[in-house]
This record gives C-alpha cells, structure tokens and sequence, in this order.
C-alpha cells in the first residue's frame, strides 16, 4: 500500500529588513501628542469608571482596561467581541466562515474600501476629511460615505478624547471618537487602528531599539507600554523601528509617568522622540501588507520520472520553486508548513524557511516535492497543495 502524502503552505510572514529611515529628532515638549491634546485618549489616564483587569489564558497573562462592558487593549482602542473571545481562546469561528485556518485577529476592509458616515456631533468635519484625504493621497485605500452598506466607521464626538472601537473592521457600525480637541494627526493614528495597526511601540523587538524608562512609568500604566507579544495578542512588524510612525507614541508619558518632564523612552542614543504628525514610510508599507499583499504561489519547474528503489515502477519527482507576482523593499522570509507522512507510519510536521530578497520575485524549493503520487520505501516526499496567506 502506498502512503498518500499531504503538505500544506502556510506563509506565516516575519518580514525583516531596514525599510525605515530613523531621524534624530529631540522632541519639544509642546510637540508631544500628550501635551498638545491632554484629554485625546492616548495615555491620558484611566476614565471614570475604567479599570485595569487581568486575564489569564493560555499560561499568559493578558492586561486590558475594562470600561463599562468593553473592554481596550489600550487607552485610545477598543476590542470588538470577536477579538476578546480571541484572546480568551473562546472563539468558536465566524458564521459562515471558512472550514479551516486559524481565526483572522484583525478584520480587514474589503476591497481595500472605508465606508464611513459623519455623525451630526461630530466636532470638526474637516480635521476628518483632512485626514482622510491623506490616507488617499498616500495609499490605495478608499473611503466612501456610506448609503446602506453593513460595515462601516462613524466618525462622532462622543467624549472630549480621541479613540478607536476596533483593531481593523469591526462589522456593523464601529466608531471613531474624535473630541475637539483631537488633530488631524491624532485622526490620521485613529484610522491607523481602525485598518489594523497597533502602537509602533509595542512591537516585540523594540528592545533592540529603544530603553525604557520603567522607573518613571506608573504601575498601571506598565502593561499599555508592554509589547503586543508579552500581551498575549498576536501581531506582526516589519523593518527596524519605526520612530517617525503615525503610531509611535511619544517619548513623554504625560499622565503615565510620575515625572511628565523625564521620558518613558528613549532610543539607545539617549534622543527623544515626538510622534510625527503624517504617515510614515513605514506605515504605508505596514498598510501595503495588510492590504496590498505579496501574492505567494507554488509553481511547478521541472518534473522527471524516476524508477522506485525497488524497481516497481515509475513515480514523478517534481522541482518546485514559489513565485511572486510583487517585487517588495525588504527580505520577505515564508514559513512554510509541511506535513509528511511515511511507509512506516510515522508523521510529522515541521517548518521550511524560504527567503525572498528585495526585488526578487522567485525561490526554489528543491527537487523531491510531488504533486499527486506516492514515494519510495525508505523515503518521504512532500507534495505541495495549498498556500495560505
Ligand atoms: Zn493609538
């Protein structure tokens, strides 16, 4: 009896590289988001009625801040349902959805196309279309006012802060709190979450870049400044640290820090940082995987029949190589999931790592790989069926 062998691709995407450019910047006080929009949100302190609790899930501790019967992973960003029933390990999987894979954290716009609609409180219609317009001007994201369509972003000013409902598309109405006080800036970072994009800070190598100052930061204050990986939460990072992100906080802690004058961080030169008021190049590449993404696939490069060991008969030994339709600016490394099965029974899994270098387009996999068939008595072959992105 021959051994079916099954293999799938799983692209699970570390990209790494120096797509960001680092400016050394001193910032001025007065530059601080903190400073300039005090009650925006954004490390602003706990509200009235908030609190900070700890979950416990999987071995590892997640802190959020519950406010009301929601909950935020951080001050200026809400956690639709989906995503707490995520990190609980309680999400039992869209409706309707797919028959395998992992749950998606973050929910992405389809059609790389906002919908939104402007609520008659909302404080200042332009700081909204302002910062719209820059997401347009610098990405191939869409924003279109809503007629009837399910999803989609309100722009309102319920409270005198700036916050995002949701990490990515919420489904149904979600909202986008901008207080008066809240600038295009702060409107920009505010869509940033609402497309998918956490606080460059929390990045999970960012100890490689930056110091931070624990001593000056409150207690309660310890888990907003903890990266997404320490959180539990699962995420992603491209490039270096992105210090001019539209998602950086700043290096003045405000409210979060005993001495609002001394930073909570710093890079490892000692230079402190504003957060920049536009989109980074970093962002818009951030951006670009999300919604751009490198499409991968498996193309066959050669075939050759080769005899079994044994000389019963012939079996088709394939040369594969995956392929990419995109050039990107930075080494993309793919992960690729392999499951084998041998003769003898055994069956395991394991990972390949895969390369591609900036600006190219191909890798080969090697010879061995099959597409349908069998394999020879003392060997395995690994047959490549599906890639998932
Ligand atoms: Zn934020």
């Amino acid at each position: 009896m021959r051994n079916l062998i099954t293999a799938s691709i799983a692209v699970v995407t570390l990209l790494l590289g120096t797509a960001c450019s680092k400016k050394d910047k001193i910032s001025d006080p007065a530059d601080s988001p903190v400073e300039k929009c005090s009650s925006c949100g954004e490390l602003a302190g706990l509200q009235p009625g908030e609190k900070l609790v700890t979950l416990e899930t999987n071995g590892k501790k997640i802190t959020l801040i519950q406010s009301g019967s929601r909950y935020k992973l951080d001050p200026d960003l809400y956690l639709t349902d989906r995503q707490l029933a995520i990190l609980k390990g309680e999400y039992k999987g869209d409706e309707g959805g797919r028959t395998a894979g992992p749950p998606t954290f973050i929910q992405l716009w389809p059609s790389r196309t906002v919908y939104y609609t402007l609520h008659w409180n909302l404080a200042n219609p332009q700081v909204v279309a302002d910062a719209i317009a820059h997401w347009q001007a610098n990405t191939n994201l869409q924003f279109v006012l809503r007629t009837n369509q399910p999803n989609f972003i309100e722009f309102k000013t319920d409270e005198n802060a700036c916050w995002s409902e949701s990490l990515g598309m919420k489904g149904g109405l979600q909202i986008v709190n901008l207080g008066s006080a809240c600038s295009v800036s702060n409107a920009i970072h505010e869509i940033g979450h609402a497309i998918g994009l956490y606080h460059e800070l929390t990045r999970k190598d960012r100890d490689y870049y930056v110091d931070m100052n624990w001593a000056n930061i409150r207690p309660e204050w310890v888990s907003q400044y903890q990266t997404y990986w320490e959180r539990g939460i699962p995420g992603f990072e491209i490039g270096t640290m992105d210090f001019s992100s539209i998602m950086m906080y700043g290096s003045l802690g405000g409210s979060s820090s005993f001495d609002p004058t001394v930073p909570v961080w710093t890079d490892k030169n000692g230079n402190t940082y504003a957060r920049e008021d536009e989109l980074s190049d970093g962002d818009i590449q951030t951006y670009n995987l999300l919604y751009n993404p490198p499409s991968i696939s498996i193309v066959r490069l050669n075939q050759v029949r080769v005899t079994t060991p044994e000389g019963r008969g012939y079996e088709w030994e394939d040369e594969l190589q995956i392929t990419t339709p995109f050039t990107w600016p930075w080494p993309l490394e793919i992960a690729i999931w392999v499951h084998e099965s041998h003769f003898d029974g055994s069956y395991f899994t394991h990972y390949e790592h895969v390369v591609l270098q900036p600006g190219q387009t191909t890798q080969a996999l090697g010879s061995g790989w099959q597409i349908n068939g069998s394999s020879g008595e003392d060997s395995y072959k690994r047959t490549a069926a599906t890639v998932y992105q």
